[in-house]
């Protein structure tokens, strides 16, 4: 028998003893999940929660394959990249199957942050360069290095790393490659030599911006004519989420140089990657090696090749648009009524919905994405919250959701638009 759980303030205690202050945790009453299933996960006392939060479990959460693809790798063999094996060649093959032909070959790494970082060693090693364009309330990671092109994180930047504006609509996203001229030219002004544009495909962390389709090519060739490589960062949007292609940048139309992938790549099994052009590859590996103990073991590489089995056997990519659509349908006809719901924005199951003031509650955008978020907490429901201003909510449910599910978070989104608690 397992052990029962401690009750959450117990734990909140042992938490606030062992673990740095530097953690957080979601919700003003804190959530113990002891199990997950599909798009449900369950509390101590047994009740239900709709994820609609967690991007990682992309399949839905100990989707049996994937879990047994895990234990059947695990009793026979793990170890690393060092010896010929099955597993990560058939995983690199089928990676790049997915993407563009001018993607020769696969790094595997172990989280999207390791994958970003060394998407920016290999962009400074190939161009001599050391300037980054990032925008301005990005996240990429915790190295010291992608921390400092993070500044959703609230540190300081790191040296060489400039900003540009997210595609907002008020100047629309046509304007995001004007931008990226701008801070080209200021870059070369302070004699530093642009390294890459490090971009994440859905600007998850500026507010979720999605359309319209393409507005990213303009800016990429500003970067390529500078002598820049484009790296986009495909750990939030990859593996189908926007349901239209397996990567975001293929909505735009353009070919990166370097494409970072993670969190939804083993389900929440720790496995990342980088993909590039052959020729960036070649340049990197002139002289020097890579070797990352964990990144493409063969348990990881075992749940990574599961999760892209089911994505295609369920057609997942279809069920992401085809939900997707529903879900922001009844969002926009929501949107009709309530007031506060000023712009539903997205792809797929990739969604954000920016919040006004309420009347109802009397809360202006980010005080009321904060009281949305607990209270559809309270009604059963988990989404998140993002953006600059921190006034948009953020849906991001296993591409397993369906129309009922989505039923069920608009019936609680709009009850609470209408209630003060
Ligand atoms: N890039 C983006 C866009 C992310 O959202 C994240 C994680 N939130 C990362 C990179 C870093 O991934 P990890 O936490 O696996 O290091």
């Amino acid at each position: 028998m397992t052990t029962p759980p401690g009750n959450s303030a117990t734990l909140m205690a042992r938490r606030a003893r062992v673990l740095s202050p530097t953690y957080q945790l979601f919700y003003e009453q804190p959530l113990q999940i002891v199990r997950a299933e599909g798009v449900w996960m369950y509390d101590e006392r047994g009740r239900r929660y709709l994820d609609a939060y967690n991007n990682v479990p992309v399949v839905g959460h100990c989707h049996p394959q994937v879990v047994e693809a895990l234990a059947r790798q695990a009793r026979t063999l793990n170890t690393h990249t060092r010896y010929l094996a099955e597993q990560p060649l058939q995983l690199a093959e089928e990676l790049l199957a997915t993407l563009p032909p001018e993607l020769g070959s696969v790094i595997f790494t172990c989280t999207g942050s390791e994958a970003n970082d060394l998407a920016v060693r290999i962009s400074k090693g190939v161009t001599g360069g050391s300037g980054f364009i990032v925008t301005e309330f990005a996240y990429h990671g915790v190295t010291d290095a992608i921390s400092g092109m993070s500044p959703e994180d609230g540190g300081p930047l790191g040296p060489g790393v400039y900003t540009v504006p997210a595609p907002l609509a008020a100047e629309g996203a046509a304007a995001f490659g004007a931008h990226v001229g701008r801070c080209i030219e200021r870059m070369q002004a302070d004699g530093v030599r642009l390294a890459a544009m490090l971009v994440d495909s859905i600007f998850s962390s500026d507010g979720v911006i999605a359309e319209p389709r393409g507005f990213l090519a303009d800016a990429v060739q500003k970067v390529h004519e500078a002598g820049g490589l484009f790296i986009a960062d495909e750990v939030q949007p990859g593996f189908g989420r926007l349901g239209d292609a397996m990567w975001g940048f293929q909505r735009h139309g353009i070919v990166p140089d370097l494409v970072t992938m993670g969190k939804p790549m083993g389900n929440g099994h720790p496995v990342a990657a980088v993909a590039g052009r052959a020729a960036v590859f070649a340049e990197f590996a002139k002289g020097r090696r890579y070797f990352n103990t964990y990144g493409g073991n063969s348990v990881s590489c075992a749940a990574a090749l599961a999760v892209l089995e089911v994505i295609r056997n369920e057609n997942l990519l279809e069920n992401a648009r085809r939900s997707g659509q529903y879900l922001r349908g009844g969002l926009q006809k929501l949107a009709q009524r309530q007031p506060a719901i000023r712009e539903v924005r997205g792809a797929g199951l990739f969604i954000g919905v920016e919040l006004g003031t309420n009347s109802a509650s009397g809360l202006g955008g980010a005080a009321e994405t904060r009281r949305i978020v607990n209270s559809m907490c309270r009604r059963g429901v988990l989404v998140g919250s993002t953006g600059r201003n921190a006034n948009v909510l953020k849906i991001r449910s296993p591409l397993t959701l369906e129309p009922q599910h989505a039923d069920l978070l608009l019936d609680a989104l709009d009850q609470t638009l209408e209630t003060r608690a």
